[in-house]
């Protein structure tokens, strides 16, 4: 069965996060957005743990819901989904700071553990050495990415580490200020268990294929969401027998153990029918790091301006803020450039296949209340939108079927033809985006304002008709 899961999330207990990330609001919001497992977040915070083992139990191996006595209270409207409880499983991010290779490093990375009482070991571990838990939810520590990856297999071999938001100048493993140029480095004979790494919203798997290190390692989209409308902005869905801790790591590990048996080991335990299913991306321009430049000198700079015009601000003459698109181009290899494929399914939604056939599909998204805003001519923070949205949401089960699966018919029915052609566009790939650049938002654009009027000329006479 197939599981849309989003395992990078905050608590409200993370710096710049809204006070609104709860477990019974994060509950809520995944079953309107469609998404079936998601991260419990920030479990080396104590305040937040406490609340965890208070509003949790377990579901089933390594997996929790929301206890029952308080479940019916978040559930609020005609939500179909209220037969399939929301699961969650246990995992955090970790800012780690230190000094490798005389270049001082900022590296975040996702923490998974299989149960409660390996967490709480973590946290006594990491206290033990003298990291301060307390003040954010996703704490800094004193501990490299690979002395941590040793700590969390040496409580429990069935602990993950991912390295997230890859990219990002700042703090991604391949960031461009304070990363690294390959997970080898960072992670020296350890590396090998490092199975997947998240992608970040500035870029898409295709970018990530043309790295030779990422051939067989799990490439993953989820929504470091710092608020519960922005969950699933990106998510992976995974193919599982159960929804179990160990199938989640099984299919995030499949690509690592399809590699080895090929390097002729046969030892390693067997993955089954677990697997990731495809990804569900944000477009990696609207990303806030996608092109290069400086958001106060409001430079932006593609990478042919770079080629053309090197790396130094015309405007105050500093370095540029170095994009992602221009740190995948330093890192990959050119003989792996092309690999998507685009196709069309049945719905009219653009997929992309790996052309080696290792990798799983990817479709991009652009979140249902953007589509609606626009359409409206509105904000995605008007009561005109969000009504909008909860509507589509519980009249067609989720989000994500809406901006998948959906008869486009049925959404013109309820919410008229603008909307119903805004999806039609999106599926197809069919808008337009200004990238972002320097911690700036990408800004998309469904209609061109030539292109809108003629299609409301073309609408007005049925209208006309119709009334
Ligand atoms: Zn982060
Ligand atoms: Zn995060
Ligand atoms: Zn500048």
């Amino acid at each position: 069965m197939q599981y849309v899961v989003d395992l990078h999330l905050h608590s409200k207990y993370s710096r710049a996060v809204s006070p609104q990330m709860t477990l019974p609001m994060m509950d809520k919001l995944a079953r309107q957005k469609g998404l079936d497992i998601l991260s419990s977040a920030d479990f080396t915070h104590p305040v937040w743990f406490k609340e965890t083992q208070t509003l949790l139990e377990e579901s089933g191996e390594g997996v929790y819901k929301l206890r029952t006595e308080i479940r019916p209270a978040c559930r609020q409207g005609r939500e179909r989904r209220t037969t399939k409880d929301t699961l969650f499983v246990l995992s955090t991010e970790i800012s780690s700071i230190y000094k490798q290779g005389d270049k001082l490093r900022r590296i975040h990375n996702l923490i998974f553990v299989p149960n409660l009482a390996i967490a709480q070991r973590l946290t006594q571990e990491l206290i033990k050495r003298g990291c301060n838990l307390n003040a954010d939810g996703r704490p800094i520590v004193g501990l490299s990415s690979k002395d941590l990856l040793e700590l969390i297999l040496s409580l429990d071999e069935r602990c993950m580490l991912l390295p997230c938001h890859i990219w990002t100048p700042h703090f991604g493993i391949y960031g461009s200020a304070s990363g690294f140029d390959s997970l080898a480095e960072a992670f020296g004979d350890l590396s090998p268990y490092i199975y997947g790494i998240e992608t970040g919203l500035s870029s898409d798997p295709d970018m990530n294929w043309q790295v030779p290190e990422l051939m067989y390692r799990s490439i993953l989209s989820f929504s470091d969401a710092h608020s519960a409308p922005k969950m699933s902005r990106e998510a992976t869905v995974m193919e599982l027998e159960q929804p179990t801790y160990e199938n989640i790591r099984k299919a995030i590990m499949r690509l690592s153990v399809i590699a080895s048996r090929r390097r002729g080991n046969l030892n390693q335990n067997g993955i089954d029918g677990n697997r990731i299913a495809y990804t569900l991306e944000f477009y990696p321009e609207e990303g806030k790091y996608h092109f290069s430049g400086h958001r106060n000198c409001n430079v932006v700079y593609t990478p042919e301006d770079i080629r053309a015009r090197g790396t130094v601000c015309p405007v105050c003459g500093r370095g540029l803020t170095e994009g992602v698109f221009m740190r995948v181009e330093q890192l990959s290899d050119p003989k792996l450039f092309g690999r998507a494929v685009p196709s069309f399914d049945e719905h009219g939604v653009k997929w992309y296949t790996d052309k080696l056939k290792i990798q799983p599909p990817y479709v991009k998204l652009v979140p249902l209340l953007e589509i609606v805003a626009e359409s409206l001519h509105s904000t995605v923070a008007s009561q005109k939108s969000q009504q909008l949205f909860a509507k589509l949401c519980s009249e067609f089960e989720s989000e994500l079927t809406v901006l998948l699966k959906t008869d486009l018919a049925d959404i013109e029915h309820l919410a008229g033809w603008k909307l119903a052609e805004s999806i039609q566009k999106v599926r197809k790939g069919d808008i337009a985006i200004d990238p972002g650049f320097d911690g700036v938002f990408g800004k998309v654009a469904i209609w061109r304002e030539e292109e809108e009027k003629q299609k409301a000329e073309e609408k007005a006479p049925q209208l006309r008709l119709a009334l």
